[in-house]
């Protein structure tokens, strides 16, 4: 059988379909500018040496159409993967907000369906995005078993003293405001490759998502016990574009103070900060380029980055009472040696020393970058949250 990997977003769509049991990838594509004459599709074929690549340019107005054009893409020749749609027996679908209703991947049915829209107050720049990918899904594929795998998930095992903000208690029993942790697909699939690395189910691990998006989580038998990111995504790390943590009162000064509109505060907070609002750049190729040359708000906000992820990582060692492995993913964890190098500087003291050498190196796949009197290893995990929304989907059985 095939499975079919959606993450639709506002005006994209992110697809990759799976040849199943082998886990084998077929294709993968991105469809861009959804709404616009001039929307794209990027779409790769493997199976040959190398994948071949399409781009198309065309007017798409809708998700219908972009996911109607992806199925031809699939089943065209030349380069299609498949003979005929009703090959795909199940389409998994990446949904940010679950709220504390879904712990797992949840087959998709009317009142799954109502408690993703319900959660619409919760998540307002992605679920209605996510459900648009379903609804639209459920009509190009009719046959297909529909699965959601939410983004929260992982992180509802989170005790409930992690969780809970020290605000009014009706705030949270009344309107759900408590902390829910994302990237949770990412955390569960880089802490099992390196459990399974280490050769430990129960190891101690912090798991450090940085891409555009940053978060950590601390995770002990395959279980989320604190995460950093909280009510929404915007807590936590020092991110491409997002403040991470910050006291709530510099909200309250610049509407009050300074007369910033709400929705300014929410721009400034979510598009304008972090790495951006730091360098006036946000991705870390560039600023990496300007420290290199000397700049010294480059300088300083890779400091500050490093800074706040050296803060969690004392933390959650805390919360996990000791450390077995701290574990990089996603692309600046990746491929960011530099950052890695300043996370780890000083760090001996809990088990942490870095192989500098290992640390320059690029290669694929998972690498130990511990040096040998390295209590605790420190692994670089390529992410793959594609594979691990295919494998809950296919462990729902049936
Ligand atoms: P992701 O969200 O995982 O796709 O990560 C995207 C971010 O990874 C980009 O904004 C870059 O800042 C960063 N990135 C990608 N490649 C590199 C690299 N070679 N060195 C440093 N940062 C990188």
């Amino acid at each position: 059988m095939n499975i079919f990997i959606i993450n639709s977003g506002s005006s994209s769509i992110k697809y990759q379909l799976f040849a199943w049991p082998n886990e084998q990838p077929l294709c993968s594509g991105l469809v861009e500018r959804i709404g616009d004459e001039q929307a794209t599709i990027t779409h790769r074929v493997f199976g040959g040496e190398t994948p071949t690549e399409q781009h198309l340019t065309l007017p798409l107005p809708d998700h219908a159409a972009g996911l109607r054009e992806v199925v031809r893409l699939l089943t065209a020749a030349p380069g299609g993967v498949l003979q005929d749609l009703s090959e795909v027996a199940v389409v998994g679908h990446r949904v940010v907000h679950g709220g504390d209703r879904f712990t797992a991947a949840t087959v998709i049915d009317a009142a799954v369906k109502a408690e993703i829209r319900r959660l619409f107050a919760l998540a307002p720049l992605h679920n209605p995005a996510n459900l648009v990918g379903i609804e639209v899904a459920e009509q190009v594929f009719p046959a297909a078993r529909q699965v959601a795998v939410f983004d929260t998930a992982f992180h509802q095992t989170l005790p409930d003293y992690a969780f809970r903000y020290a605000l009014p208690t009706p705030l949270y029993t009344e309107h759900g405001i408590r902390k829910y942790g994302f990237h949770g697909t990412s955390h569960q699939y880089v802490a099992a490759q390196a459990a399974a690395y280490l050769g430990r189910p129960e190891a101690r691990l912090i798991t450090l998502h940085l891409g555009n998006g940053c978060s950590a989580a601390a995770v002990r038998d395959d279980k989320s016990l604190d995460t950093s990111m909280g009510f929404s995504p915007l807590a936590g790390l020092v991110m491409g574009t997002r403040t991470g943590d910050l006291d709530p009162t510099i909200l309250l000064h610049l509407q009050d103070a300074l007369g910033y509109a709400p929705a300014d505060v929410a721009t400034v907070l979510n598009k304008q900060s972090g790495m951006l609002g730091l360098t006036g750049a946000n991705d870390m190729r560039d600023i990496g380029v300007a420290r290199a040359a000397g700049d010294p708000a480059a300088t300083l906000a890779y400091n500050l980055y490093a800074y706040r992820i050296r803060q969690y990582v004392g933390a959650y060692t805390a919360v996990l009472g000791g450390l077995d492995a701290l574990v990089f993913t996603a692309g600046v964890g990746e491929n960011d040696a530099l950052v890695r190098q300043l996370v780890c500087q000083d760090m001996g003291f809990f088990g942490l020393v870095l192989n500098e050498q290992l640390n320059q190196q690029r290669q694929p796949g998972l690498r130990d970058l511990s040096a040998p009197e390295s209590r605790a290893k420190i692994l670089v995990v390529p992410t793959n949250e594609e594979l691990e929304i295919a494998r809950q989907c296919a462990g729902l059985g049936g």
